[in-house]
């Protein structure tokens, strides 16, 4: 690894390689620093791999814009290079007359947000579509889809090397110093620590993002970017009953959760799992409860009156990185390049949760022009 870099990006989980796909080529010397040993070892490989149509972000917003940029961006680009996905459509449903009231305010909101294709579908069309589930009405999103994440982060990992990226695992960013136009980053690895120059620096550290953002002096707290782990688990649905639903199910979100809902996911092979449920914590732990079992039974019952108690097992957990506070408001994604704070070139890109994969690609074009502007100056 030379000590020089145009431009360096902290983290190598599906936004840092999308990002580096999109920022390297053009004679740019790009590194991406990663402190694991291998790619996509965090949020990235622990959620509902889920291609989000847009239904539910406030309109206006970075997550309405960019998931349903990305939707299309990332089925083209699958479609393209043979990553795997499917687009399974999703149900939306109401469990009773009072969330039914819901539905329509949610269809409003993702018909303004752009999402294509929605409509809604009656308790006899509902029916028709997915005879085990019962619900009172529903909205269809046929442009929801799911996505074998690893292949893409394996595609962007590519593209990026390709273009003549460097990306380096096992090493850790633990300092950042603003030295006249470039940024001084210190990083730790197995032979000890070390600094190198580079003359942007894109943060894409996930859990992480507010300590990086911290490292270069910005008072995260006063600037809001604080995360709050919120942890997701999922249990698995055996006992034969994976295809009782082609379609991926959610309930009506509550308006003040900070999830969507335990729901139905399906993998591309087709096995069913439910999830995520929504715990603030204050450490990462990946390790499901299985006391938690009995939430989750109950959850899924309400629109899947197929599952039994003894289907469940406990599958994984995944964390999120949010911006939101427990009871607090919902949040968007911060995608801010800081010269303001006097640290032109450096961009964060803090809590970006769900629907994050979904747009990766859209947030990499994002940043990508951020870059060039910057460049140019
Ligand atoms: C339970 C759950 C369900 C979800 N479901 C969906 C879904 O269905 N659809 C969807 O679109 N989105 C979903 N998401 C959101 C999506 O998974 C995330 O938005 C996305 O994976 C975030 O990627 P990332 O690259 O920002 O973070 P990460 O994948 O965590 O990558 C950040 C990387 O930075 C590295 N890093 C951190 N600090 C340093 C440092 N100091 N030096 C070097 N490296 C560092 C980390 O090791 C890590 O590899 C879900 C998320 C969760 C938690």
């Amino acid at each position: 690894m030379s000590y020089q870099a145009d431009i360096t990006v902290i983290g190598a989980g599906v936004i840092g390689l999308a990002v580096a796909a999109e920022v390297a080529g053009e004679d740019r010397e790009v590194f991406v620093l990663e402190k694991n040993d291998t790619f996509g070892q965090e949020i990235s490989s622990r959620h509902s791999g889920v291609i989000h149509s847009g239904i539910y972000y406030l309109e206006g917003s970075l997550k309405a814009k960019m998931c349903i940029a990305g939707n299309r961006i990332l089925c083209e680009l699958c479609k393209k290079q043979g990553i795997g996905y499917k687009r399974l459509g999703k149900l939306l449903v109401a469990a009773d007359e009072e969330e039914a009231g819901e539905l329509h305010a949610l269809l409003e909101r993702g018909r303004r947000n752009g999402a294509p294709g929605l409509r809604m579908l009656s308790k006899q069309d509902l029916k028709k579509v997915e005879p085990n589930i019962s619900g009172v009405a529903a909205i269809l999103s046929p442009s929801t889809g799911i996505i074998d994440s690893h292949e893409l982060m394996k595609y962007f990992v590519g593209q990026a090397k390709g273009k003549g990226a460097q990306v380096v695992y096992q090493t850790k960013v633990i300092g950042i110093e603003k030295i006249a136009d470039e940024y001084m980053v210190t990083v730790e690895d197995s032979t000890g620590n070390f600094s190198f120059n580079t003359r942007l620096l894109i943060n894409c550290a996930g859990l992480y993002s507010d300590k990086v953002a911290g490292l270069a002096g910005i008072d995260t707290v006063g600037a809001g970017y604080q995360l709050h782990y919120c942890k997701g688990e999922y249990f698995s649905v055996g006992g034969g009953k994976n295809r009782m639903v082609k379609e991926l199910i959610y309930p009506v979100p509550s308006p003040k959760l900070a999830g969507l809902g335990v729901h139905v996911t399906l993998d591309l092979d087709g096995r069913m799992q439910l999830g995520p449920s929504v715990e603030y914590v204050n450490s990462i732990d990946y390790a499901v409860d299985s006391q938690h079992k009995s939430f989750f039974y109950k959850a899924a019952r309400r629109l899947l009156p197929f599952i039994e108690y003894d289907d469940l097992e406990p599958e994984m957990a995944g964390i999120r990185p949010k911006l939101q506070e427990p009871g607090g408001k919902i949040r968007d994604f911060i995608i801010r390049e800081e010269s303001d704070r006097g640290l032109p070139g450096f961009i964060n890109l803090i809590g970006i949760e769900s629907p994050g994969l979904t747009a990766s690609p859209a947030i990499a074009e994002h940043v990508g022009n951020m870059v060039k502007e910057l460049l140019a100056k």
